[in-house]
């Protein structure tokens, strides 16, 4: 006897798809049936015409709590998330005060319970001084954060000796090291050589060689220590090219995120302030070159960068489009624009779960996500792929007020999301708040 049987769907797994029934107990997939086997349950869900896949575990967003809770904090954030298919999300350590240590981490943990409404692992950043590692692993956090450019002084890790003695110092943790890669000295010398201000200038301070530069550091260090690595955002064709040929050097992952699949830089000229981020978007060629490393299965992971700020704060005047706040909100459009890749053939279903689901738990220590498997967790997301969504700014939950995807119509549409066995999300609306948990690493 089960709690509940889904039937009638195509379940879609990061290895292919296939029609099975799926059995939940205590939250957790407990048997997988050929259809027709008729199980006995307490009760059914029909999931006829539906695509069953496992709910997409983010590994990069920003919920900005604590102490920036005017741009996002863990119910909007998580409210967003459960609207748009993300089950699961890993947040990044860049609040006020960054999460650095024990106390901090607990603090976050302490404030975000009975607040969630999807699950979120937490990400801790490394700072130079490396003291109380011990206890803050001890927390179990799903990644520790080097960051290598364009951050405070005490987190900055900006030459490859200062990367590759912090990992050395870390790689016997075992634990994810996420490294965004940058290049400080191009950061500082296009600073002191272009003091123009203007959009031109923010794109040659943060270069695609500077990426390049960024990456192959990261991934020479990861081999040089034996460290397991991920690289965040990448988005450059040079980028890529690098990625390519290093990637097999070390143990290291690489992740990009949706906007740089869909927009140029010649697109801020009519944006504006909400498309603004770093990495700053780049060139046509450039989307060109990500979008066959898709195709191709080069990049493992794709995340959102949610990275909200008020309407307020992006409309505000800046004395140079670089000190505009970098970044936008993604959590509820995730799924749907990979929806958009689907439609235009870029990915297939499966990769589009190997990428935003499969992969992300796999990497940060998240074993019972990612995957409709006996064992995991009932995080379930009801598909129809025959049905559509239009995107708009006034359905969104993100205290940013808006999405660069406003207005877009994508094939495909998501109907229910179920947590840990229950739905959550049914048609469309968040049915049961606050069944969100916080999760840790199990590495
Ligand atoms: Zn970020």
């Amino acid at each position: 006897m089960f709690d509940t049987v889904i039937i009638g769907g195509i379940v879609v797994n990061a290895d292919g798809e296939r029609r099975a029934d799926i059995g939940i107990n205590d939250g957790r997939i407990a048997a997988l049936f050929t259809p027709g086997d008729s199980p006995m349950a307490r009760s059914f869900v029909d999931a006829t015409g539906r695509h069953l896949l496992p709910g997409l575990v983010d590994a990069h967003a920003h919920l900005r709590e604590p102490g920036l809770t005017h741009k996002e904090d863990f119910e909007s954030g998580t409210r967003a998330a459960a609207l748009g298919g993300v089950t699961t999300i890993l947040d990044m350590p860049t609040d006020d005060p960054w999460t650095a240590t024990a106390a901090q981490l607990s603090e976050k943990i302490a404030i975000a319970e009975g607040r969630l409404h999807v699950d979120v692992g937490f990400q801790a950043v490394i700072s130079k001084s490396l003291e109380g590692l011990d206890e803050l692993l001890k927390l179990a956090p799903v990644s520790l954060e080097l960051f290598t450019a364009d951050v405070p002084a005490e987190f900055m890790f900006d030459s490859l000796d200062a990367v590759t003695q912090t990992l050395r110092r870390l790689a016997s943790y075992n634990t994810t090291i996420g490294i965004s890669p940058g290049d400080q000295s191009i950061l500082l010398g296009s600073a002191s050589r272009d003091r123009a201000g203007d959009i031109g200038a923010f794109l040659s301070s943060r270069p695609p060689l500077a990426e390049a530069g960024g990456i192959s550091r990261a991934v020479l260090a990861a081999a040089e220590t034996g460290a397991r690595v991920h690289v965040r955002q990448i988005n450059s064709r040079l980028g890529v090219e690098t990625w390519r040929r290093l990637r097999d050097m070390a143990d290291v992952t690489v992740e990009t995120t949706p906007q740089n699949l869909f927009f140029t830089a010649a697109d801020y000229a009519a944006v504006g302030a909400n498309l603004k981020g770093s990495p700053p978007l780049r060139d046509r060629e450039d989307v060109q070159a990500l979008r066959a490393a898709l195709s191709e299965g080069l990049i493992d992971i794709m995340a959102t960068d949610h990275a909200p700020h008020s309407a307020k704060e992006k409309a505000a005047h800046y004395a140079a489009f670089a000190d505009i706040p970098g970044g936008m909100p993604g959590l509820q459009t995730l799924l749907p624009v990979m929806f958009k890749l689907l439609g235009e053939r870029v990915i297939s279903p499966s990769a589009l779960v190997r990428m935003c689901s499969y992969a992300p738990a796999r990497r940060f220590g998240l074993g019972s996500k990612g995957s409709l498997a006996v064992g995991c967790d009932a995080d379930i997301l009801f598909v129809d792929l025959n049905g559509s969504t239009v995107i708009s700014n006034a359905e969104q939950a993100s205290r940013a007020t808006y999405t660069p995807f406003d207005d877009w119509r994508i094939p495909g549409k998501l109907t229910d999301v179920f947590l840990r066995g229950e739905r959550i999300v049914s048609d469309g609306v968040l049915a049961l708040p606050n069944r969100g948990q916080v999760v840790r690493s199990a590495d």
